[in-house]
Protein backbone atom coordinates (compact mmCIF):
# COMPACT_ATOMS: atom_id res chain seq x y z
CA UNK A 1 0.00 0.00 0.00
CA UNK A 2 3.05 2.35 0.90
CA UNK A 3 5.29 3.20 -1.98
CA UNK A 4 8.53 3.80 0.07
CA UNK A 5 7.27 1.93 3.69
CA UNK A 6 6.98 4.67 6.36
CA UNK A 7 8.93 7.89 7.86
CA UNK A 8 10.77 7.51 11.53
CA UNK A 9 8.84 10.96 13.58
CA UNK A 10 12.36 11.46 14.94
CA UNK A 11 14.64 14.81 16.35
CA UNK A 12 15.92 15.19 12.92
CA UNK A 13 12.45 15.21 11.13
CA UNK A 14 10.83 17.39 13.73
CA UNK A 15 13.63 19.85 13.48
CA UNK A 16 13.09 20.35 9.99
CA UNK A 17 9.44 20.37 10.36
CA UNK A 18 9.73 23.53 12.92
CA UNK A 19 8.33 26.45 11.34
CA UNK A 20 10.55 29.73 10.95
CA UNK A 21 10.30 32.62 13.80
CA UNK A 22 10.99 35.80 11.38
CA UNK A 23 13.15 38.16 13.44
CA UNK A 24 10.49 40.48 12.02
CA UNK A 25 7.47 38.26 12.72
CA UNK A 26 4.34 40.02 14.05
CA UNK A 27 1.02 38.18 15.53
CA UNK A 28 -1.19 37.98 12.15
CA UNK A 29 1.88 36.55 10.00
CA UNK A 30 2.27 33.89 13.04
CA UNK A 31 -1.30 32.18 12.29
CA UNK A 32 -4.58 32.96 13.95
CA UNK A 33 -6.96 30.28 15.37
CA UNK A 34 -10.15 29.86 16.52
CA UNK A 35 -11.07 26.91 18.98
CA UNK A 36 -14.22 25.66 19.19
CA UNK A 37 -15.21 23.75 22.71
CA UNK A 38 -16.48 23.00 26.04
CA UNK A 39 -19.95 22.06 27.70
CA UNK A 40 -21.01 22.14 31.39
CA UNK A 41 -18.46 19.67 32.98
CA UNK A 42 -16.42 19.87 30.25
CA UNK A 43 -14.85 23.38 30.31
CA UNK A 44 -11.23 21.94 31.51
CA UNK A 45 -10.86 20.03 28.00
CA UNK A 46 -11.20 23.35 26.10
CA UNK A 47 -8.87 25.22 28.49
CA UNK A 48 -6.28 22.69 28.56
CA UNK A 49 -6.64 23.11 24.51
CA UNK A 50 -6.46 26.77 24.21
CA UNK A 51 -3.14 26.75 26.36
CA UNK A 52 -1.75 24.34 24.49
CA UNK A 53 -2.10 26.58 21.32
CA UNK A 54 -1.06 30.06 23.23
CA UNK A 55 2.37 27.88 23.67
CA UNK A 56 3.14 26.74 20.71
CA UNK A 57 3.31 29.81 18.80
CA UNK A 58 0.09 30.69 17.56
CA UNK A 59 -0.05 34.44 16.82
CA UNK A 60 -3.60 34.89 17.76
CA UNK A 61 -5.61 32.46 19.47
CA UNK A 62 -9.75 32.94 20.06
CA UNK A 63 -11.54 30.63 21.62
CA UNK A 64 -15.90 30.40 21.40
CA UNK A 65 -17.65 27.92 24.56
CA UNK A 66 -20.95 28.25 25.84
CA UNK A 67 -21.89 30.89 27.81
CA UNK A 68 -21.93 29.14 30.90
CA UNK A 69 -18.36 28.00 31.40
CA UNK A 70 -17.26 30.88 30.56
CA UNK A 71 -16.97 32.32 34.01
CA UNK A 72 -14.49 29.34 34.34
CA UNK A 73 -12.48 30.15 31.35
CA UNK A 74 -11.78 33.81 31.17
CA UNK A 75 -9.87 34.12 33.95
CA UNK A 76 -7.15 31.46 33.30
CA UNK A 77 -6.95 32.33 29.65
CA UNK A 78 -6.25 35.93 29.48
CA UNK A 79 -3.99 35.73 26.68
CA UNK A 80 -6.51 34.68 24.58
CA UNK A 81 -9.99 36.22 23.15
CA UNK A 82 -13.23 34.38 23.63
CA UNK A 83 -16.61 34.24 22.21
CA UNK A 84 -19.65 33.32 24.66
CA UNK A 85 -22.11 31.63 22.99
CA UNK A 86 -25.61 31.07 24.37
CA UNK A 87 -26.39 27.68 25.94
CA UNK A 88 -28.78 25.26 25.57
CA UNK A 89 -28.97 22.79 28.93
CA UNK A 90 -24.99 23.34 29.11
CA UNK A 91 -24.06 22.65 25.53
CA UNK A 92 -23.51 24.67 22.52
CA UNK A 93 -27.20 26.20 21.23
CA UNK A 94 -26.55 26.14 17.46
CA UNK A 95 -28.96 28.77 16.55
CA UNK A 96 -26.81 31.38 18.27
CA UNK A 97 -23.55 30.85 16.76
CA UNK A 98 -23.60 33.80 14.15
CA UNK A 99 -20.72 35.52 15.93
CA UNK A 100 -18.61 32.33 16.37
CA UNK A 101 -19.12 31.24 12.36
CA UNK A 102 -18.19 34.89 11.63
CA UNK A 103 -14.98 34.49 13.46
CA UNK A 104 -14.49 31.43 11.37
CA UNK A 105 -14.40 33.34 8.50
CA UNK A 106 -11.82 35.53 9.80
CA UNK A 107 -9.30 33.18 11.30
CA UNK A 108 -6.56 31.26 9.66
CA UNK A 109 -7.10 27.76 11.22
CA UNK A 110 -10.13 26.14 13.05
CA UNK A 111 -9.98 23.35 15.84
CA UNK A 112 -13.56 21.81 16.91
CA UNK A 113 -14.62 19.56 19.41
CA UNK A 114 -12.72 19.73 22.86
CA UNK A 115 -15.01 18.96 25.85
CA UNK A 116 -18.07 20.01 23.74
CA UNK A 117 -20.19 17.61 24.33
CA UNK A 118 -22.78 15.53 22.26
CA UNK A 119 -25.84 17.08 21.03
CA UNK A 120 -27.50 17.90 17.77
CA UNK A 121 -26.65 21.29 17.95
CA UNK A 122 -22.76 20.34 18.01
CA UNK A 123 -23.85 17.87 15.04
CA UNK A 124 -25.39 21.22 13.43
CA UNK A 125 -21.87 22.94 14.24
CA UNK A 126 -19.62 20.50 12.73
CA UNK A 127 -21.69 20.34 9.39
CA UNK A 128 -21.52 24.03 8.82
CA UNK A 129 -17.35 24.19 10.12
CA UNK A 130 -16.84 21.18 7.40
CA UNK A 131 -18.28 23.80 4.60
CA UNK A 132 -16.22 26.32 5.78
CA UNK A 133 -13.23 26.37 3.06
CA UNK A 134 -10.38 26.92 6.52
CA UNK A 135 -8.22 24.39 8.09
CA UNK A 136 -10.39 22.07 10.39
CA UNK A 137 -8.51 19.98 12.94
CA UNK A 138 -11.49 17.65 14.40
CA UNK A 139 -11.08 15.99 18.37
CA UNK A 140 -13.15 14.32 20.89
CA UNK A 141 -16.90 15.14 20.15
CA UNK A 142 -15.99 16.67 17.12
CA UNK A 143 -15.22 13.28 16.28
CA UNK A 144 -18.20 11.75 17.25
CA UNK A 145 -20.15 14.33 15.27
CA UNK A 146 -18.27 13.30 12.83
CA UNK A 147 -18.71 9.87 12.25
CA UNK A 148 -22.36 10.66 11.79
CA UNK A 149 -21.97 12.69 8.61
CA UNK A 150 -18.37 11.64 7.64
CA UNK A 151 -19.60 11.97 3.88
CA UNK A 152 -19.51 15.29 4.62
CA UNK A 153 -16.22 15.12 4.30
CA UNK A 154 -15.47 14.14 0.50
CA UNK A 155 -16.76 17.92 -0.17
CA UNK A 156 -13.81 19.41 1.74
CA UNK A 157 -11.48 21.67 -0.35
CA UNK A 158 -9.06 22.99 2.77
CA UNK A 159 -6.85 20.30 5.04
CA UNK A 160 -8.38 18.61 7.98
CA UNK A 161 -6.90 16.70 10.70
CA UNK A 162 -8.74 14.37 12.79
CA UNK A 163 -6.91 13.10 16.01
CA UNK A 164 -8.98 10.07 17.20
CA UNK A 165 -7.73 7.47 19.88
CA UNK A 166 -8.38 3.99 19.01
CA UNK A 167 -12.06 4.63 20.56
CA UNK A 168 -12.84 7.34 18.09
CA UNK A 169 -11.43 5.34 15.34
CA UNK A 170 -13.15 2.30 16.03
CA UNK A 171 -16.33 4.56 15.50
CA UNK A 172 -14.98 6.39 12.76
CA UNK A 173 -14.28 2.95 11.00
CA UNK A 174 -17.55 1.28 12.49
CA UNK A 175 -15.98 -1.72 13.34
CA UNK A 176 -14.84 -3.19 16.68
CA UNK A 177 -12.42 -3.20 18.85
CA UNK A 178 -11.44 -6.27 18.07
CA UNK A 179 -11.12 -6.17 14.29
CA UNK A 180 -9.36 -2.36 14.53
CA UNK A 181 -6.72 -3.61 16.74
CA UNK A 182 -6.08 -6.65 14.94
CA UNK A 183 -5.34 -4.75 11.60
CA UNK A 184 -5.05 -0.88 12.60
CA UNK A 185 -2.68 0.21 9.61
CA UNK A 186 -5.01 -1.15 6.49
CA UNK A 187 -8.26 0.52 8.82
CA UNK A 188 -6.09 3.28 8.99
CA UNK A 189 -5.13 3.60 5.14
CA UNK A 190 -8.48 2.25 4.01
CA UNK A 191 -10.01 5.51 6.07
CA UNK A 192 -7.27 7.91 4.36
CA UNK A 193 -7.98 6.35 0.64
CA UNK A 194 -11.23 7.00 0.80
CA UNK A 195 -11.30 10.47 2.81
CA UNK A 196 -9.04 13.25 1.74
CA UNK A 197 -7.62 13.78 5.27
CA UNK A 198 -4.55 13.78 7.43
CA UNK A 199 -5.05 10.84 10.11
CA UNK A 200 -3.34 11.56 13.41
CA UNK A 201 -3.76 7.74 15.39
CA UNK A 202 -3.13 8.43 19.06
CA UNK A 203 -1.38 5.57 20.81
CA UNK A 204 1.59 4.35 22.65
CA UNK A 205 2.99 5.00 19.50
CA UNK A 206 1.23 7.37 17.48
CA UNK A 207 0.73 7.29 13.70
CA UNK A 208 0.64 9.86 11.23
CA UNK A 209 -1.17 9.35 7.69
CA UNK A 210 -2.22 10.77 4.31
CA UNK A 211 -3.24 9.00 1.34
CA UNK A 212 0.41 7.18 0.86
CA UNK A 213 1.99 8.32 3.62
CA UNK A 214 2.99 7.04 6.89
CA UNK A 215 5.08 8.25 9.98
CA UNK A 216 5.59 6.70 13.01
CA UNK A 217 6.45 8.66 16.19
CA UNK A 218 9.16 8.02 18.64
CA UNK A 219 8.15 10.12 21.99
CA UNK A 220 5.55 9.89 25.00
CA UNK A 221 5.53 7.55 27.29
CA UNK A 222 2.57 6.55 29.99
CA UNK A 223 2.59 9.60 31.93
CA UNK A 224 0.03 10.92 28.91
CA UNK A 225 -2.44 8.22 30.10
CA UNK A 226 -4.30 10.49 31.70
CA UNK A 227 -7.80 13.33 30.63
CA UNK A 228 -6.51 16.12 28.99
CA UNK A 229 -3.29 14.91 27.21
CA UNK A 230 -5.19 14.31 24.07
CA UNK A 231 -6.81 18.20 24.25
CA UNK A 232 -3.06 19.53 24.93
CA UNK A 233 -2.36 17.92 21.58
CA UNK A 234 -5.35 18.94 19.72
CA UNK A 235 -4.09 22.55 20.87
CA UNK A 236 -0.56 21.93 19.33
CA UNK A 237 -1.66 20.88 16.15
CA UNK A 238 -3.88 23.67 15.57
CA UNK A 239 -0.91 26.21 17.06
CA UNK A 240 1.73 24.39 14.24
CA UNK A 241 -1.12 24.31 11.34
CA UNK A 242 -1.51 28.38 11.97
CA UNK A 243 1.78 28.92 11.36
CA UNK A 244 3.07 26.93 8.70
CA UNK A 245 -0.54 25.85 7.20
CA UNK A 246 0.92 22.19 5.99
CA UNK A 247 -1.12 19.74 7.52
CA UNK A 248 0.59 16.41 7.39
CA UNK A 249 3.85 18.22 8.45
CA UNK A 250 1.88 20.25 11.43
CA UNK A 251 0.32 16.73 12.91
CA UNK A 252 2.91 15.34 12.87
CA UNK A 253 5.38 18.01 14.66
CA UNK A 254 2.79 18.53 17.00
CA UNK A 255 2.55 14.97 17.83
CA UNK A 256 6.28 14.72 18.49
CA UNK A 257 6.83 18.07 20.48
CA UNK A 258 3.84 16.51 22.32
CA UNK A 259 5.14 13.54 23.25
CA UNK A 260 8.25 15.07 23.83
CA UNK A 261 7.32 17.66 26.35
CA UNK A 262 5.82 14.62 28.21
CA UNK A 263 9.40 13.21 27.96
CA UNK A 264 10.92 16.04 29.67
CA UNK A 265 8.62 16.80 31.65
CA UNK A 266 8.80 13.07 32.89
CA UNK A 267 12.31 13.91 34.28
CA UNK A 268 10.83 15.63 37.08
CA UNK A 269 7.56 14.80 37.38
CA UNK A 270 6.66 10.99 38.26
CA UNK A 271 4.58 9.52 35.17
CA UNK A 272 1.92 8.70 38.54
CA UNK A 273 1.35 12.61 38.89
CA UNK A 274 1.57 13.92 35.34
CA UNK A 275 -1.30 16.04 34.42
CA UNK A 276 -2.37 18.12 31.15
CA UNK A 277 -0.89 21.34 33.86
CA UNK A 278 2.49 19.87 33.68
CA UNK A 279 2.30 19.13 29.97
CA UNK A 280 1.52 22.12 29.01
CA UNK A 281 4.81 23.08 31.34
CA UNK A 282 6.92 21.13 28.94
CA UNK A 283 6.05 22.10 25.60
CA UNK A 284 8.80 25.43 25.62
CA UNK A 285 11.40 22.67 26.64
CA UNK A 286 10.22 20.59 23.48
CA UNK A 287 10.79 23.23 21.61
CA UNK A 288 14.21 24.19 22.85
CA UNK A 289 15.29 20.85 22.75
CA UNK A 290 14.26 20.35 18.61
CA UNK A 291 15.39 23.51 17.39
P1 LIG B 1 -6.70 11.24 24.51
O1 LIG B 1 -7.04 9.80 24.69
O2 LIG B 1 -7.53 11.91 23.46
O3 LIG B 1 -6.67 12.01 25.78
O4 LIG B 1 -5.22 11.30 23.94
C1 LIG B 1 -4.18 10.75 24.70
C2 LIG B 1 -2.85 11.26 24.20
O5 LIG B 1 -1.82 10.74 25.04
C3 LIG B 1 -2.51 10.79 22.80
O6 LIG B 1 -1.69 11.75 22.17
C4 LIG B 1 -1.74 9.48 23.04
O7 LIG B 1 -0.85 9.18 22.01
C5 LIG B 1 -0.99 9.82 24.33
N1 LIG B 1 -0.77 8.62 25.16
C6 LIG B 1 -1.67 8.04 26.00
N2 LIG B 1 -1.15 6.96 26.59
C7 LIG B 1 0.12 6.84 26.12
C8 LIG B 1 1.21 5.91 26.36
N3 LIG B 1 1.07 4.86 27.18
N4 LIG B 1 2.37 6.12 25.70
C9 LIG B 1 2.51 7.16 24.86
N5 LIG B 1 1.54 8.06 24.60
C10 LIG B 1 0.36 7.91 25.21
MG1 LIG C 1 -9.30 12.99 23.55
Amino acid sequence: RLKSGFELLDQELAHRLLPPRARNANKYTCGTALIIGGSKGMSGALQMCVKACLYSGCGLTTYAAPACIMNALTSSLPQAMSIAVSDKQGHFDNEFCDELFKAAQNVDVIAFGCGAGRSEDVERILERLLLIDKPLIIDADGLWALSRRLPLLKKRRSATILTPHMGEMQRLCAVDKNALQSDVLRYAFDFVNEYPVTLVLKGMRTLILEKGRLRINTTGNEGLAKGGSGDVLCGMITALMAQQKQAFDAASLGVYLHGLAADLQSQHTAFYAMTANELIQGISDAFLAAM
